[in-house]
């Protein structure tokens, strides 16, 4: 972080805020000219506030160099994050595919997408039992009821199972998860995020629609600072000018994430177009971006989905789309 002094600094104050920065164990390389003088700081600035020095009375300005994440950070892992889930591995050689229904229906309808996407080569079901909907009127999910189904459909098809949690309250309900999500509009639920950092299981957190790669990232910080380093990151689209869509897939930040983080990255073109038939075609676009994976909304009967059927692909769509998503993942790693 540097920090530069305004002129005819009162001496006083600059001595306080050097026996400041030294409590916190920082180090100063000062650097006095003429016109204006400049302090390097040195050490741990993960952990200070930027905001707070430049409001001070001698500073002019302060411009971090280091970004304010240090687990999620390439800079301090050189190495991909490779998480396991039962019979699958995120983030390493092979295409990580996550499909499955919005929401979770019966278990008719879970069992038999579940069994089908397994068929044609997901490496994970998701289904959401608690539904964060925008209407108060639209549905809500299954709850306790929808977790029971998709449990047994993992069983039935052996499919690790994703779902989302919308509280900390719920924690308990998913023990039986395999991978916990954290949806787009709780990116920033830091209570949340915290007592998702205290447990041992992989959380799939996606970005908000509003939030910056930095915000992003401090999030996924919130969670690996709490002890838990499994996170997957998951660009699910963003907020543009553009209302055709849904929400615009943000392809760059791909091979951004990628590059700022250690941690595995994927793609939801789902909710990212809003329409199924622009899925296949960014879920091809994310996996030649170089996602570790996507997760797609797949149904057996869109027109009758209880949520999201304008964006679910059906399961033979499903079946051709996975095919070649698999062969040019190949060409991609090569
Ligand atoms: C979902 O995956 O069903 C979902 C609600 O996604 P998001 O949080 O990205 O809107
Ligand atoms: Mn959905």
């Amino acid at each position: 972080m540097i920090v530069v002094l305004k002129q005819n600094s009162d001496e006083r104050q600059l001595e306080e805020l050097r026996n400041w920065l030294k409590k916190k164990n920082i180090m100063i390389q000062e650097s006095t000219g003429e016109s204006c003088s400049i302090w390097g700081l040195v050490g741990d600035t993960s952990e200070l506030d930027g905001d707070v020095i430049a409001s001070m009375d001698v500073v002019e300005s302060v411009k971090r160099i280091q970004e304010p994440y240090k687990k999620v950070n390439r800079k301090f892992h050189q190495q991909d994050t490779v998480i396991s889930v039962k019979n699958t591995v995120i983030g390493g050689d092979d295409l990580t595919v996550i499909a499955g229904p919005c929401s979770i229906e019966s278990e008719e309808q879970i069992v038999a997408i579940a069994k089908a996407v397994k068929n044609s080569g997901a490496t994970l079901l998701r289904g959401g039992a608690f539904k964060p909907r925008t209407s108060p009127y639209s549905f809500q999910g299954m709850g306790t009821e929808g977790l029971k189904l998709l449990k047994i459909a993992g069983k039935e098809s052996g499919l690790p199972i994703v779902t989302e949690i919308m509280d900390v309250t719920q924690l308990p309900l998913f023990e039986d998860v395999d991978v916990i999500q954290v949806g787009a509009r709780n990116m920033q639920n830091f209570n949340l995020l915290k007592e998702l950092g205290s447990i041992h299981k992989p959380i799939l957190l996606k970005r908000g629609m509003q939030a910056t790669y930095e915000e992003f990232l401090m999030s996924a910080e919130h969670i690996m600072s709490g002890g838990n380093e499994q996170v997957i990151l998951c660009e699910r689209g963003i907020r543009t000018f553009e209302t055709y869509t849904r929400n615009t897939l943000d392809l760059t930040a791909i091979p951004a994430l990628k590059k700022l983080s250690h941690l595995p990255v994927i793609a939801d073109p789902s909710h990212g177009t809003g329409k199924a038939d622009l899925v296949p075609s960014m879920a091809m676009a994310a996996v030649a971006a170089g996602a570790d994976g996507v997760m797609i909304e797949v149904h057996n009967d869109p027109e009758h989905a209880w949520s999201d059927g304008s964006q679910s692909i059906r399961t033979e769509t499903f079946d051709t789309l996975n095919r070649k998503m698999i062969a040019l993942h190949s060409l991609v790693r090569e």
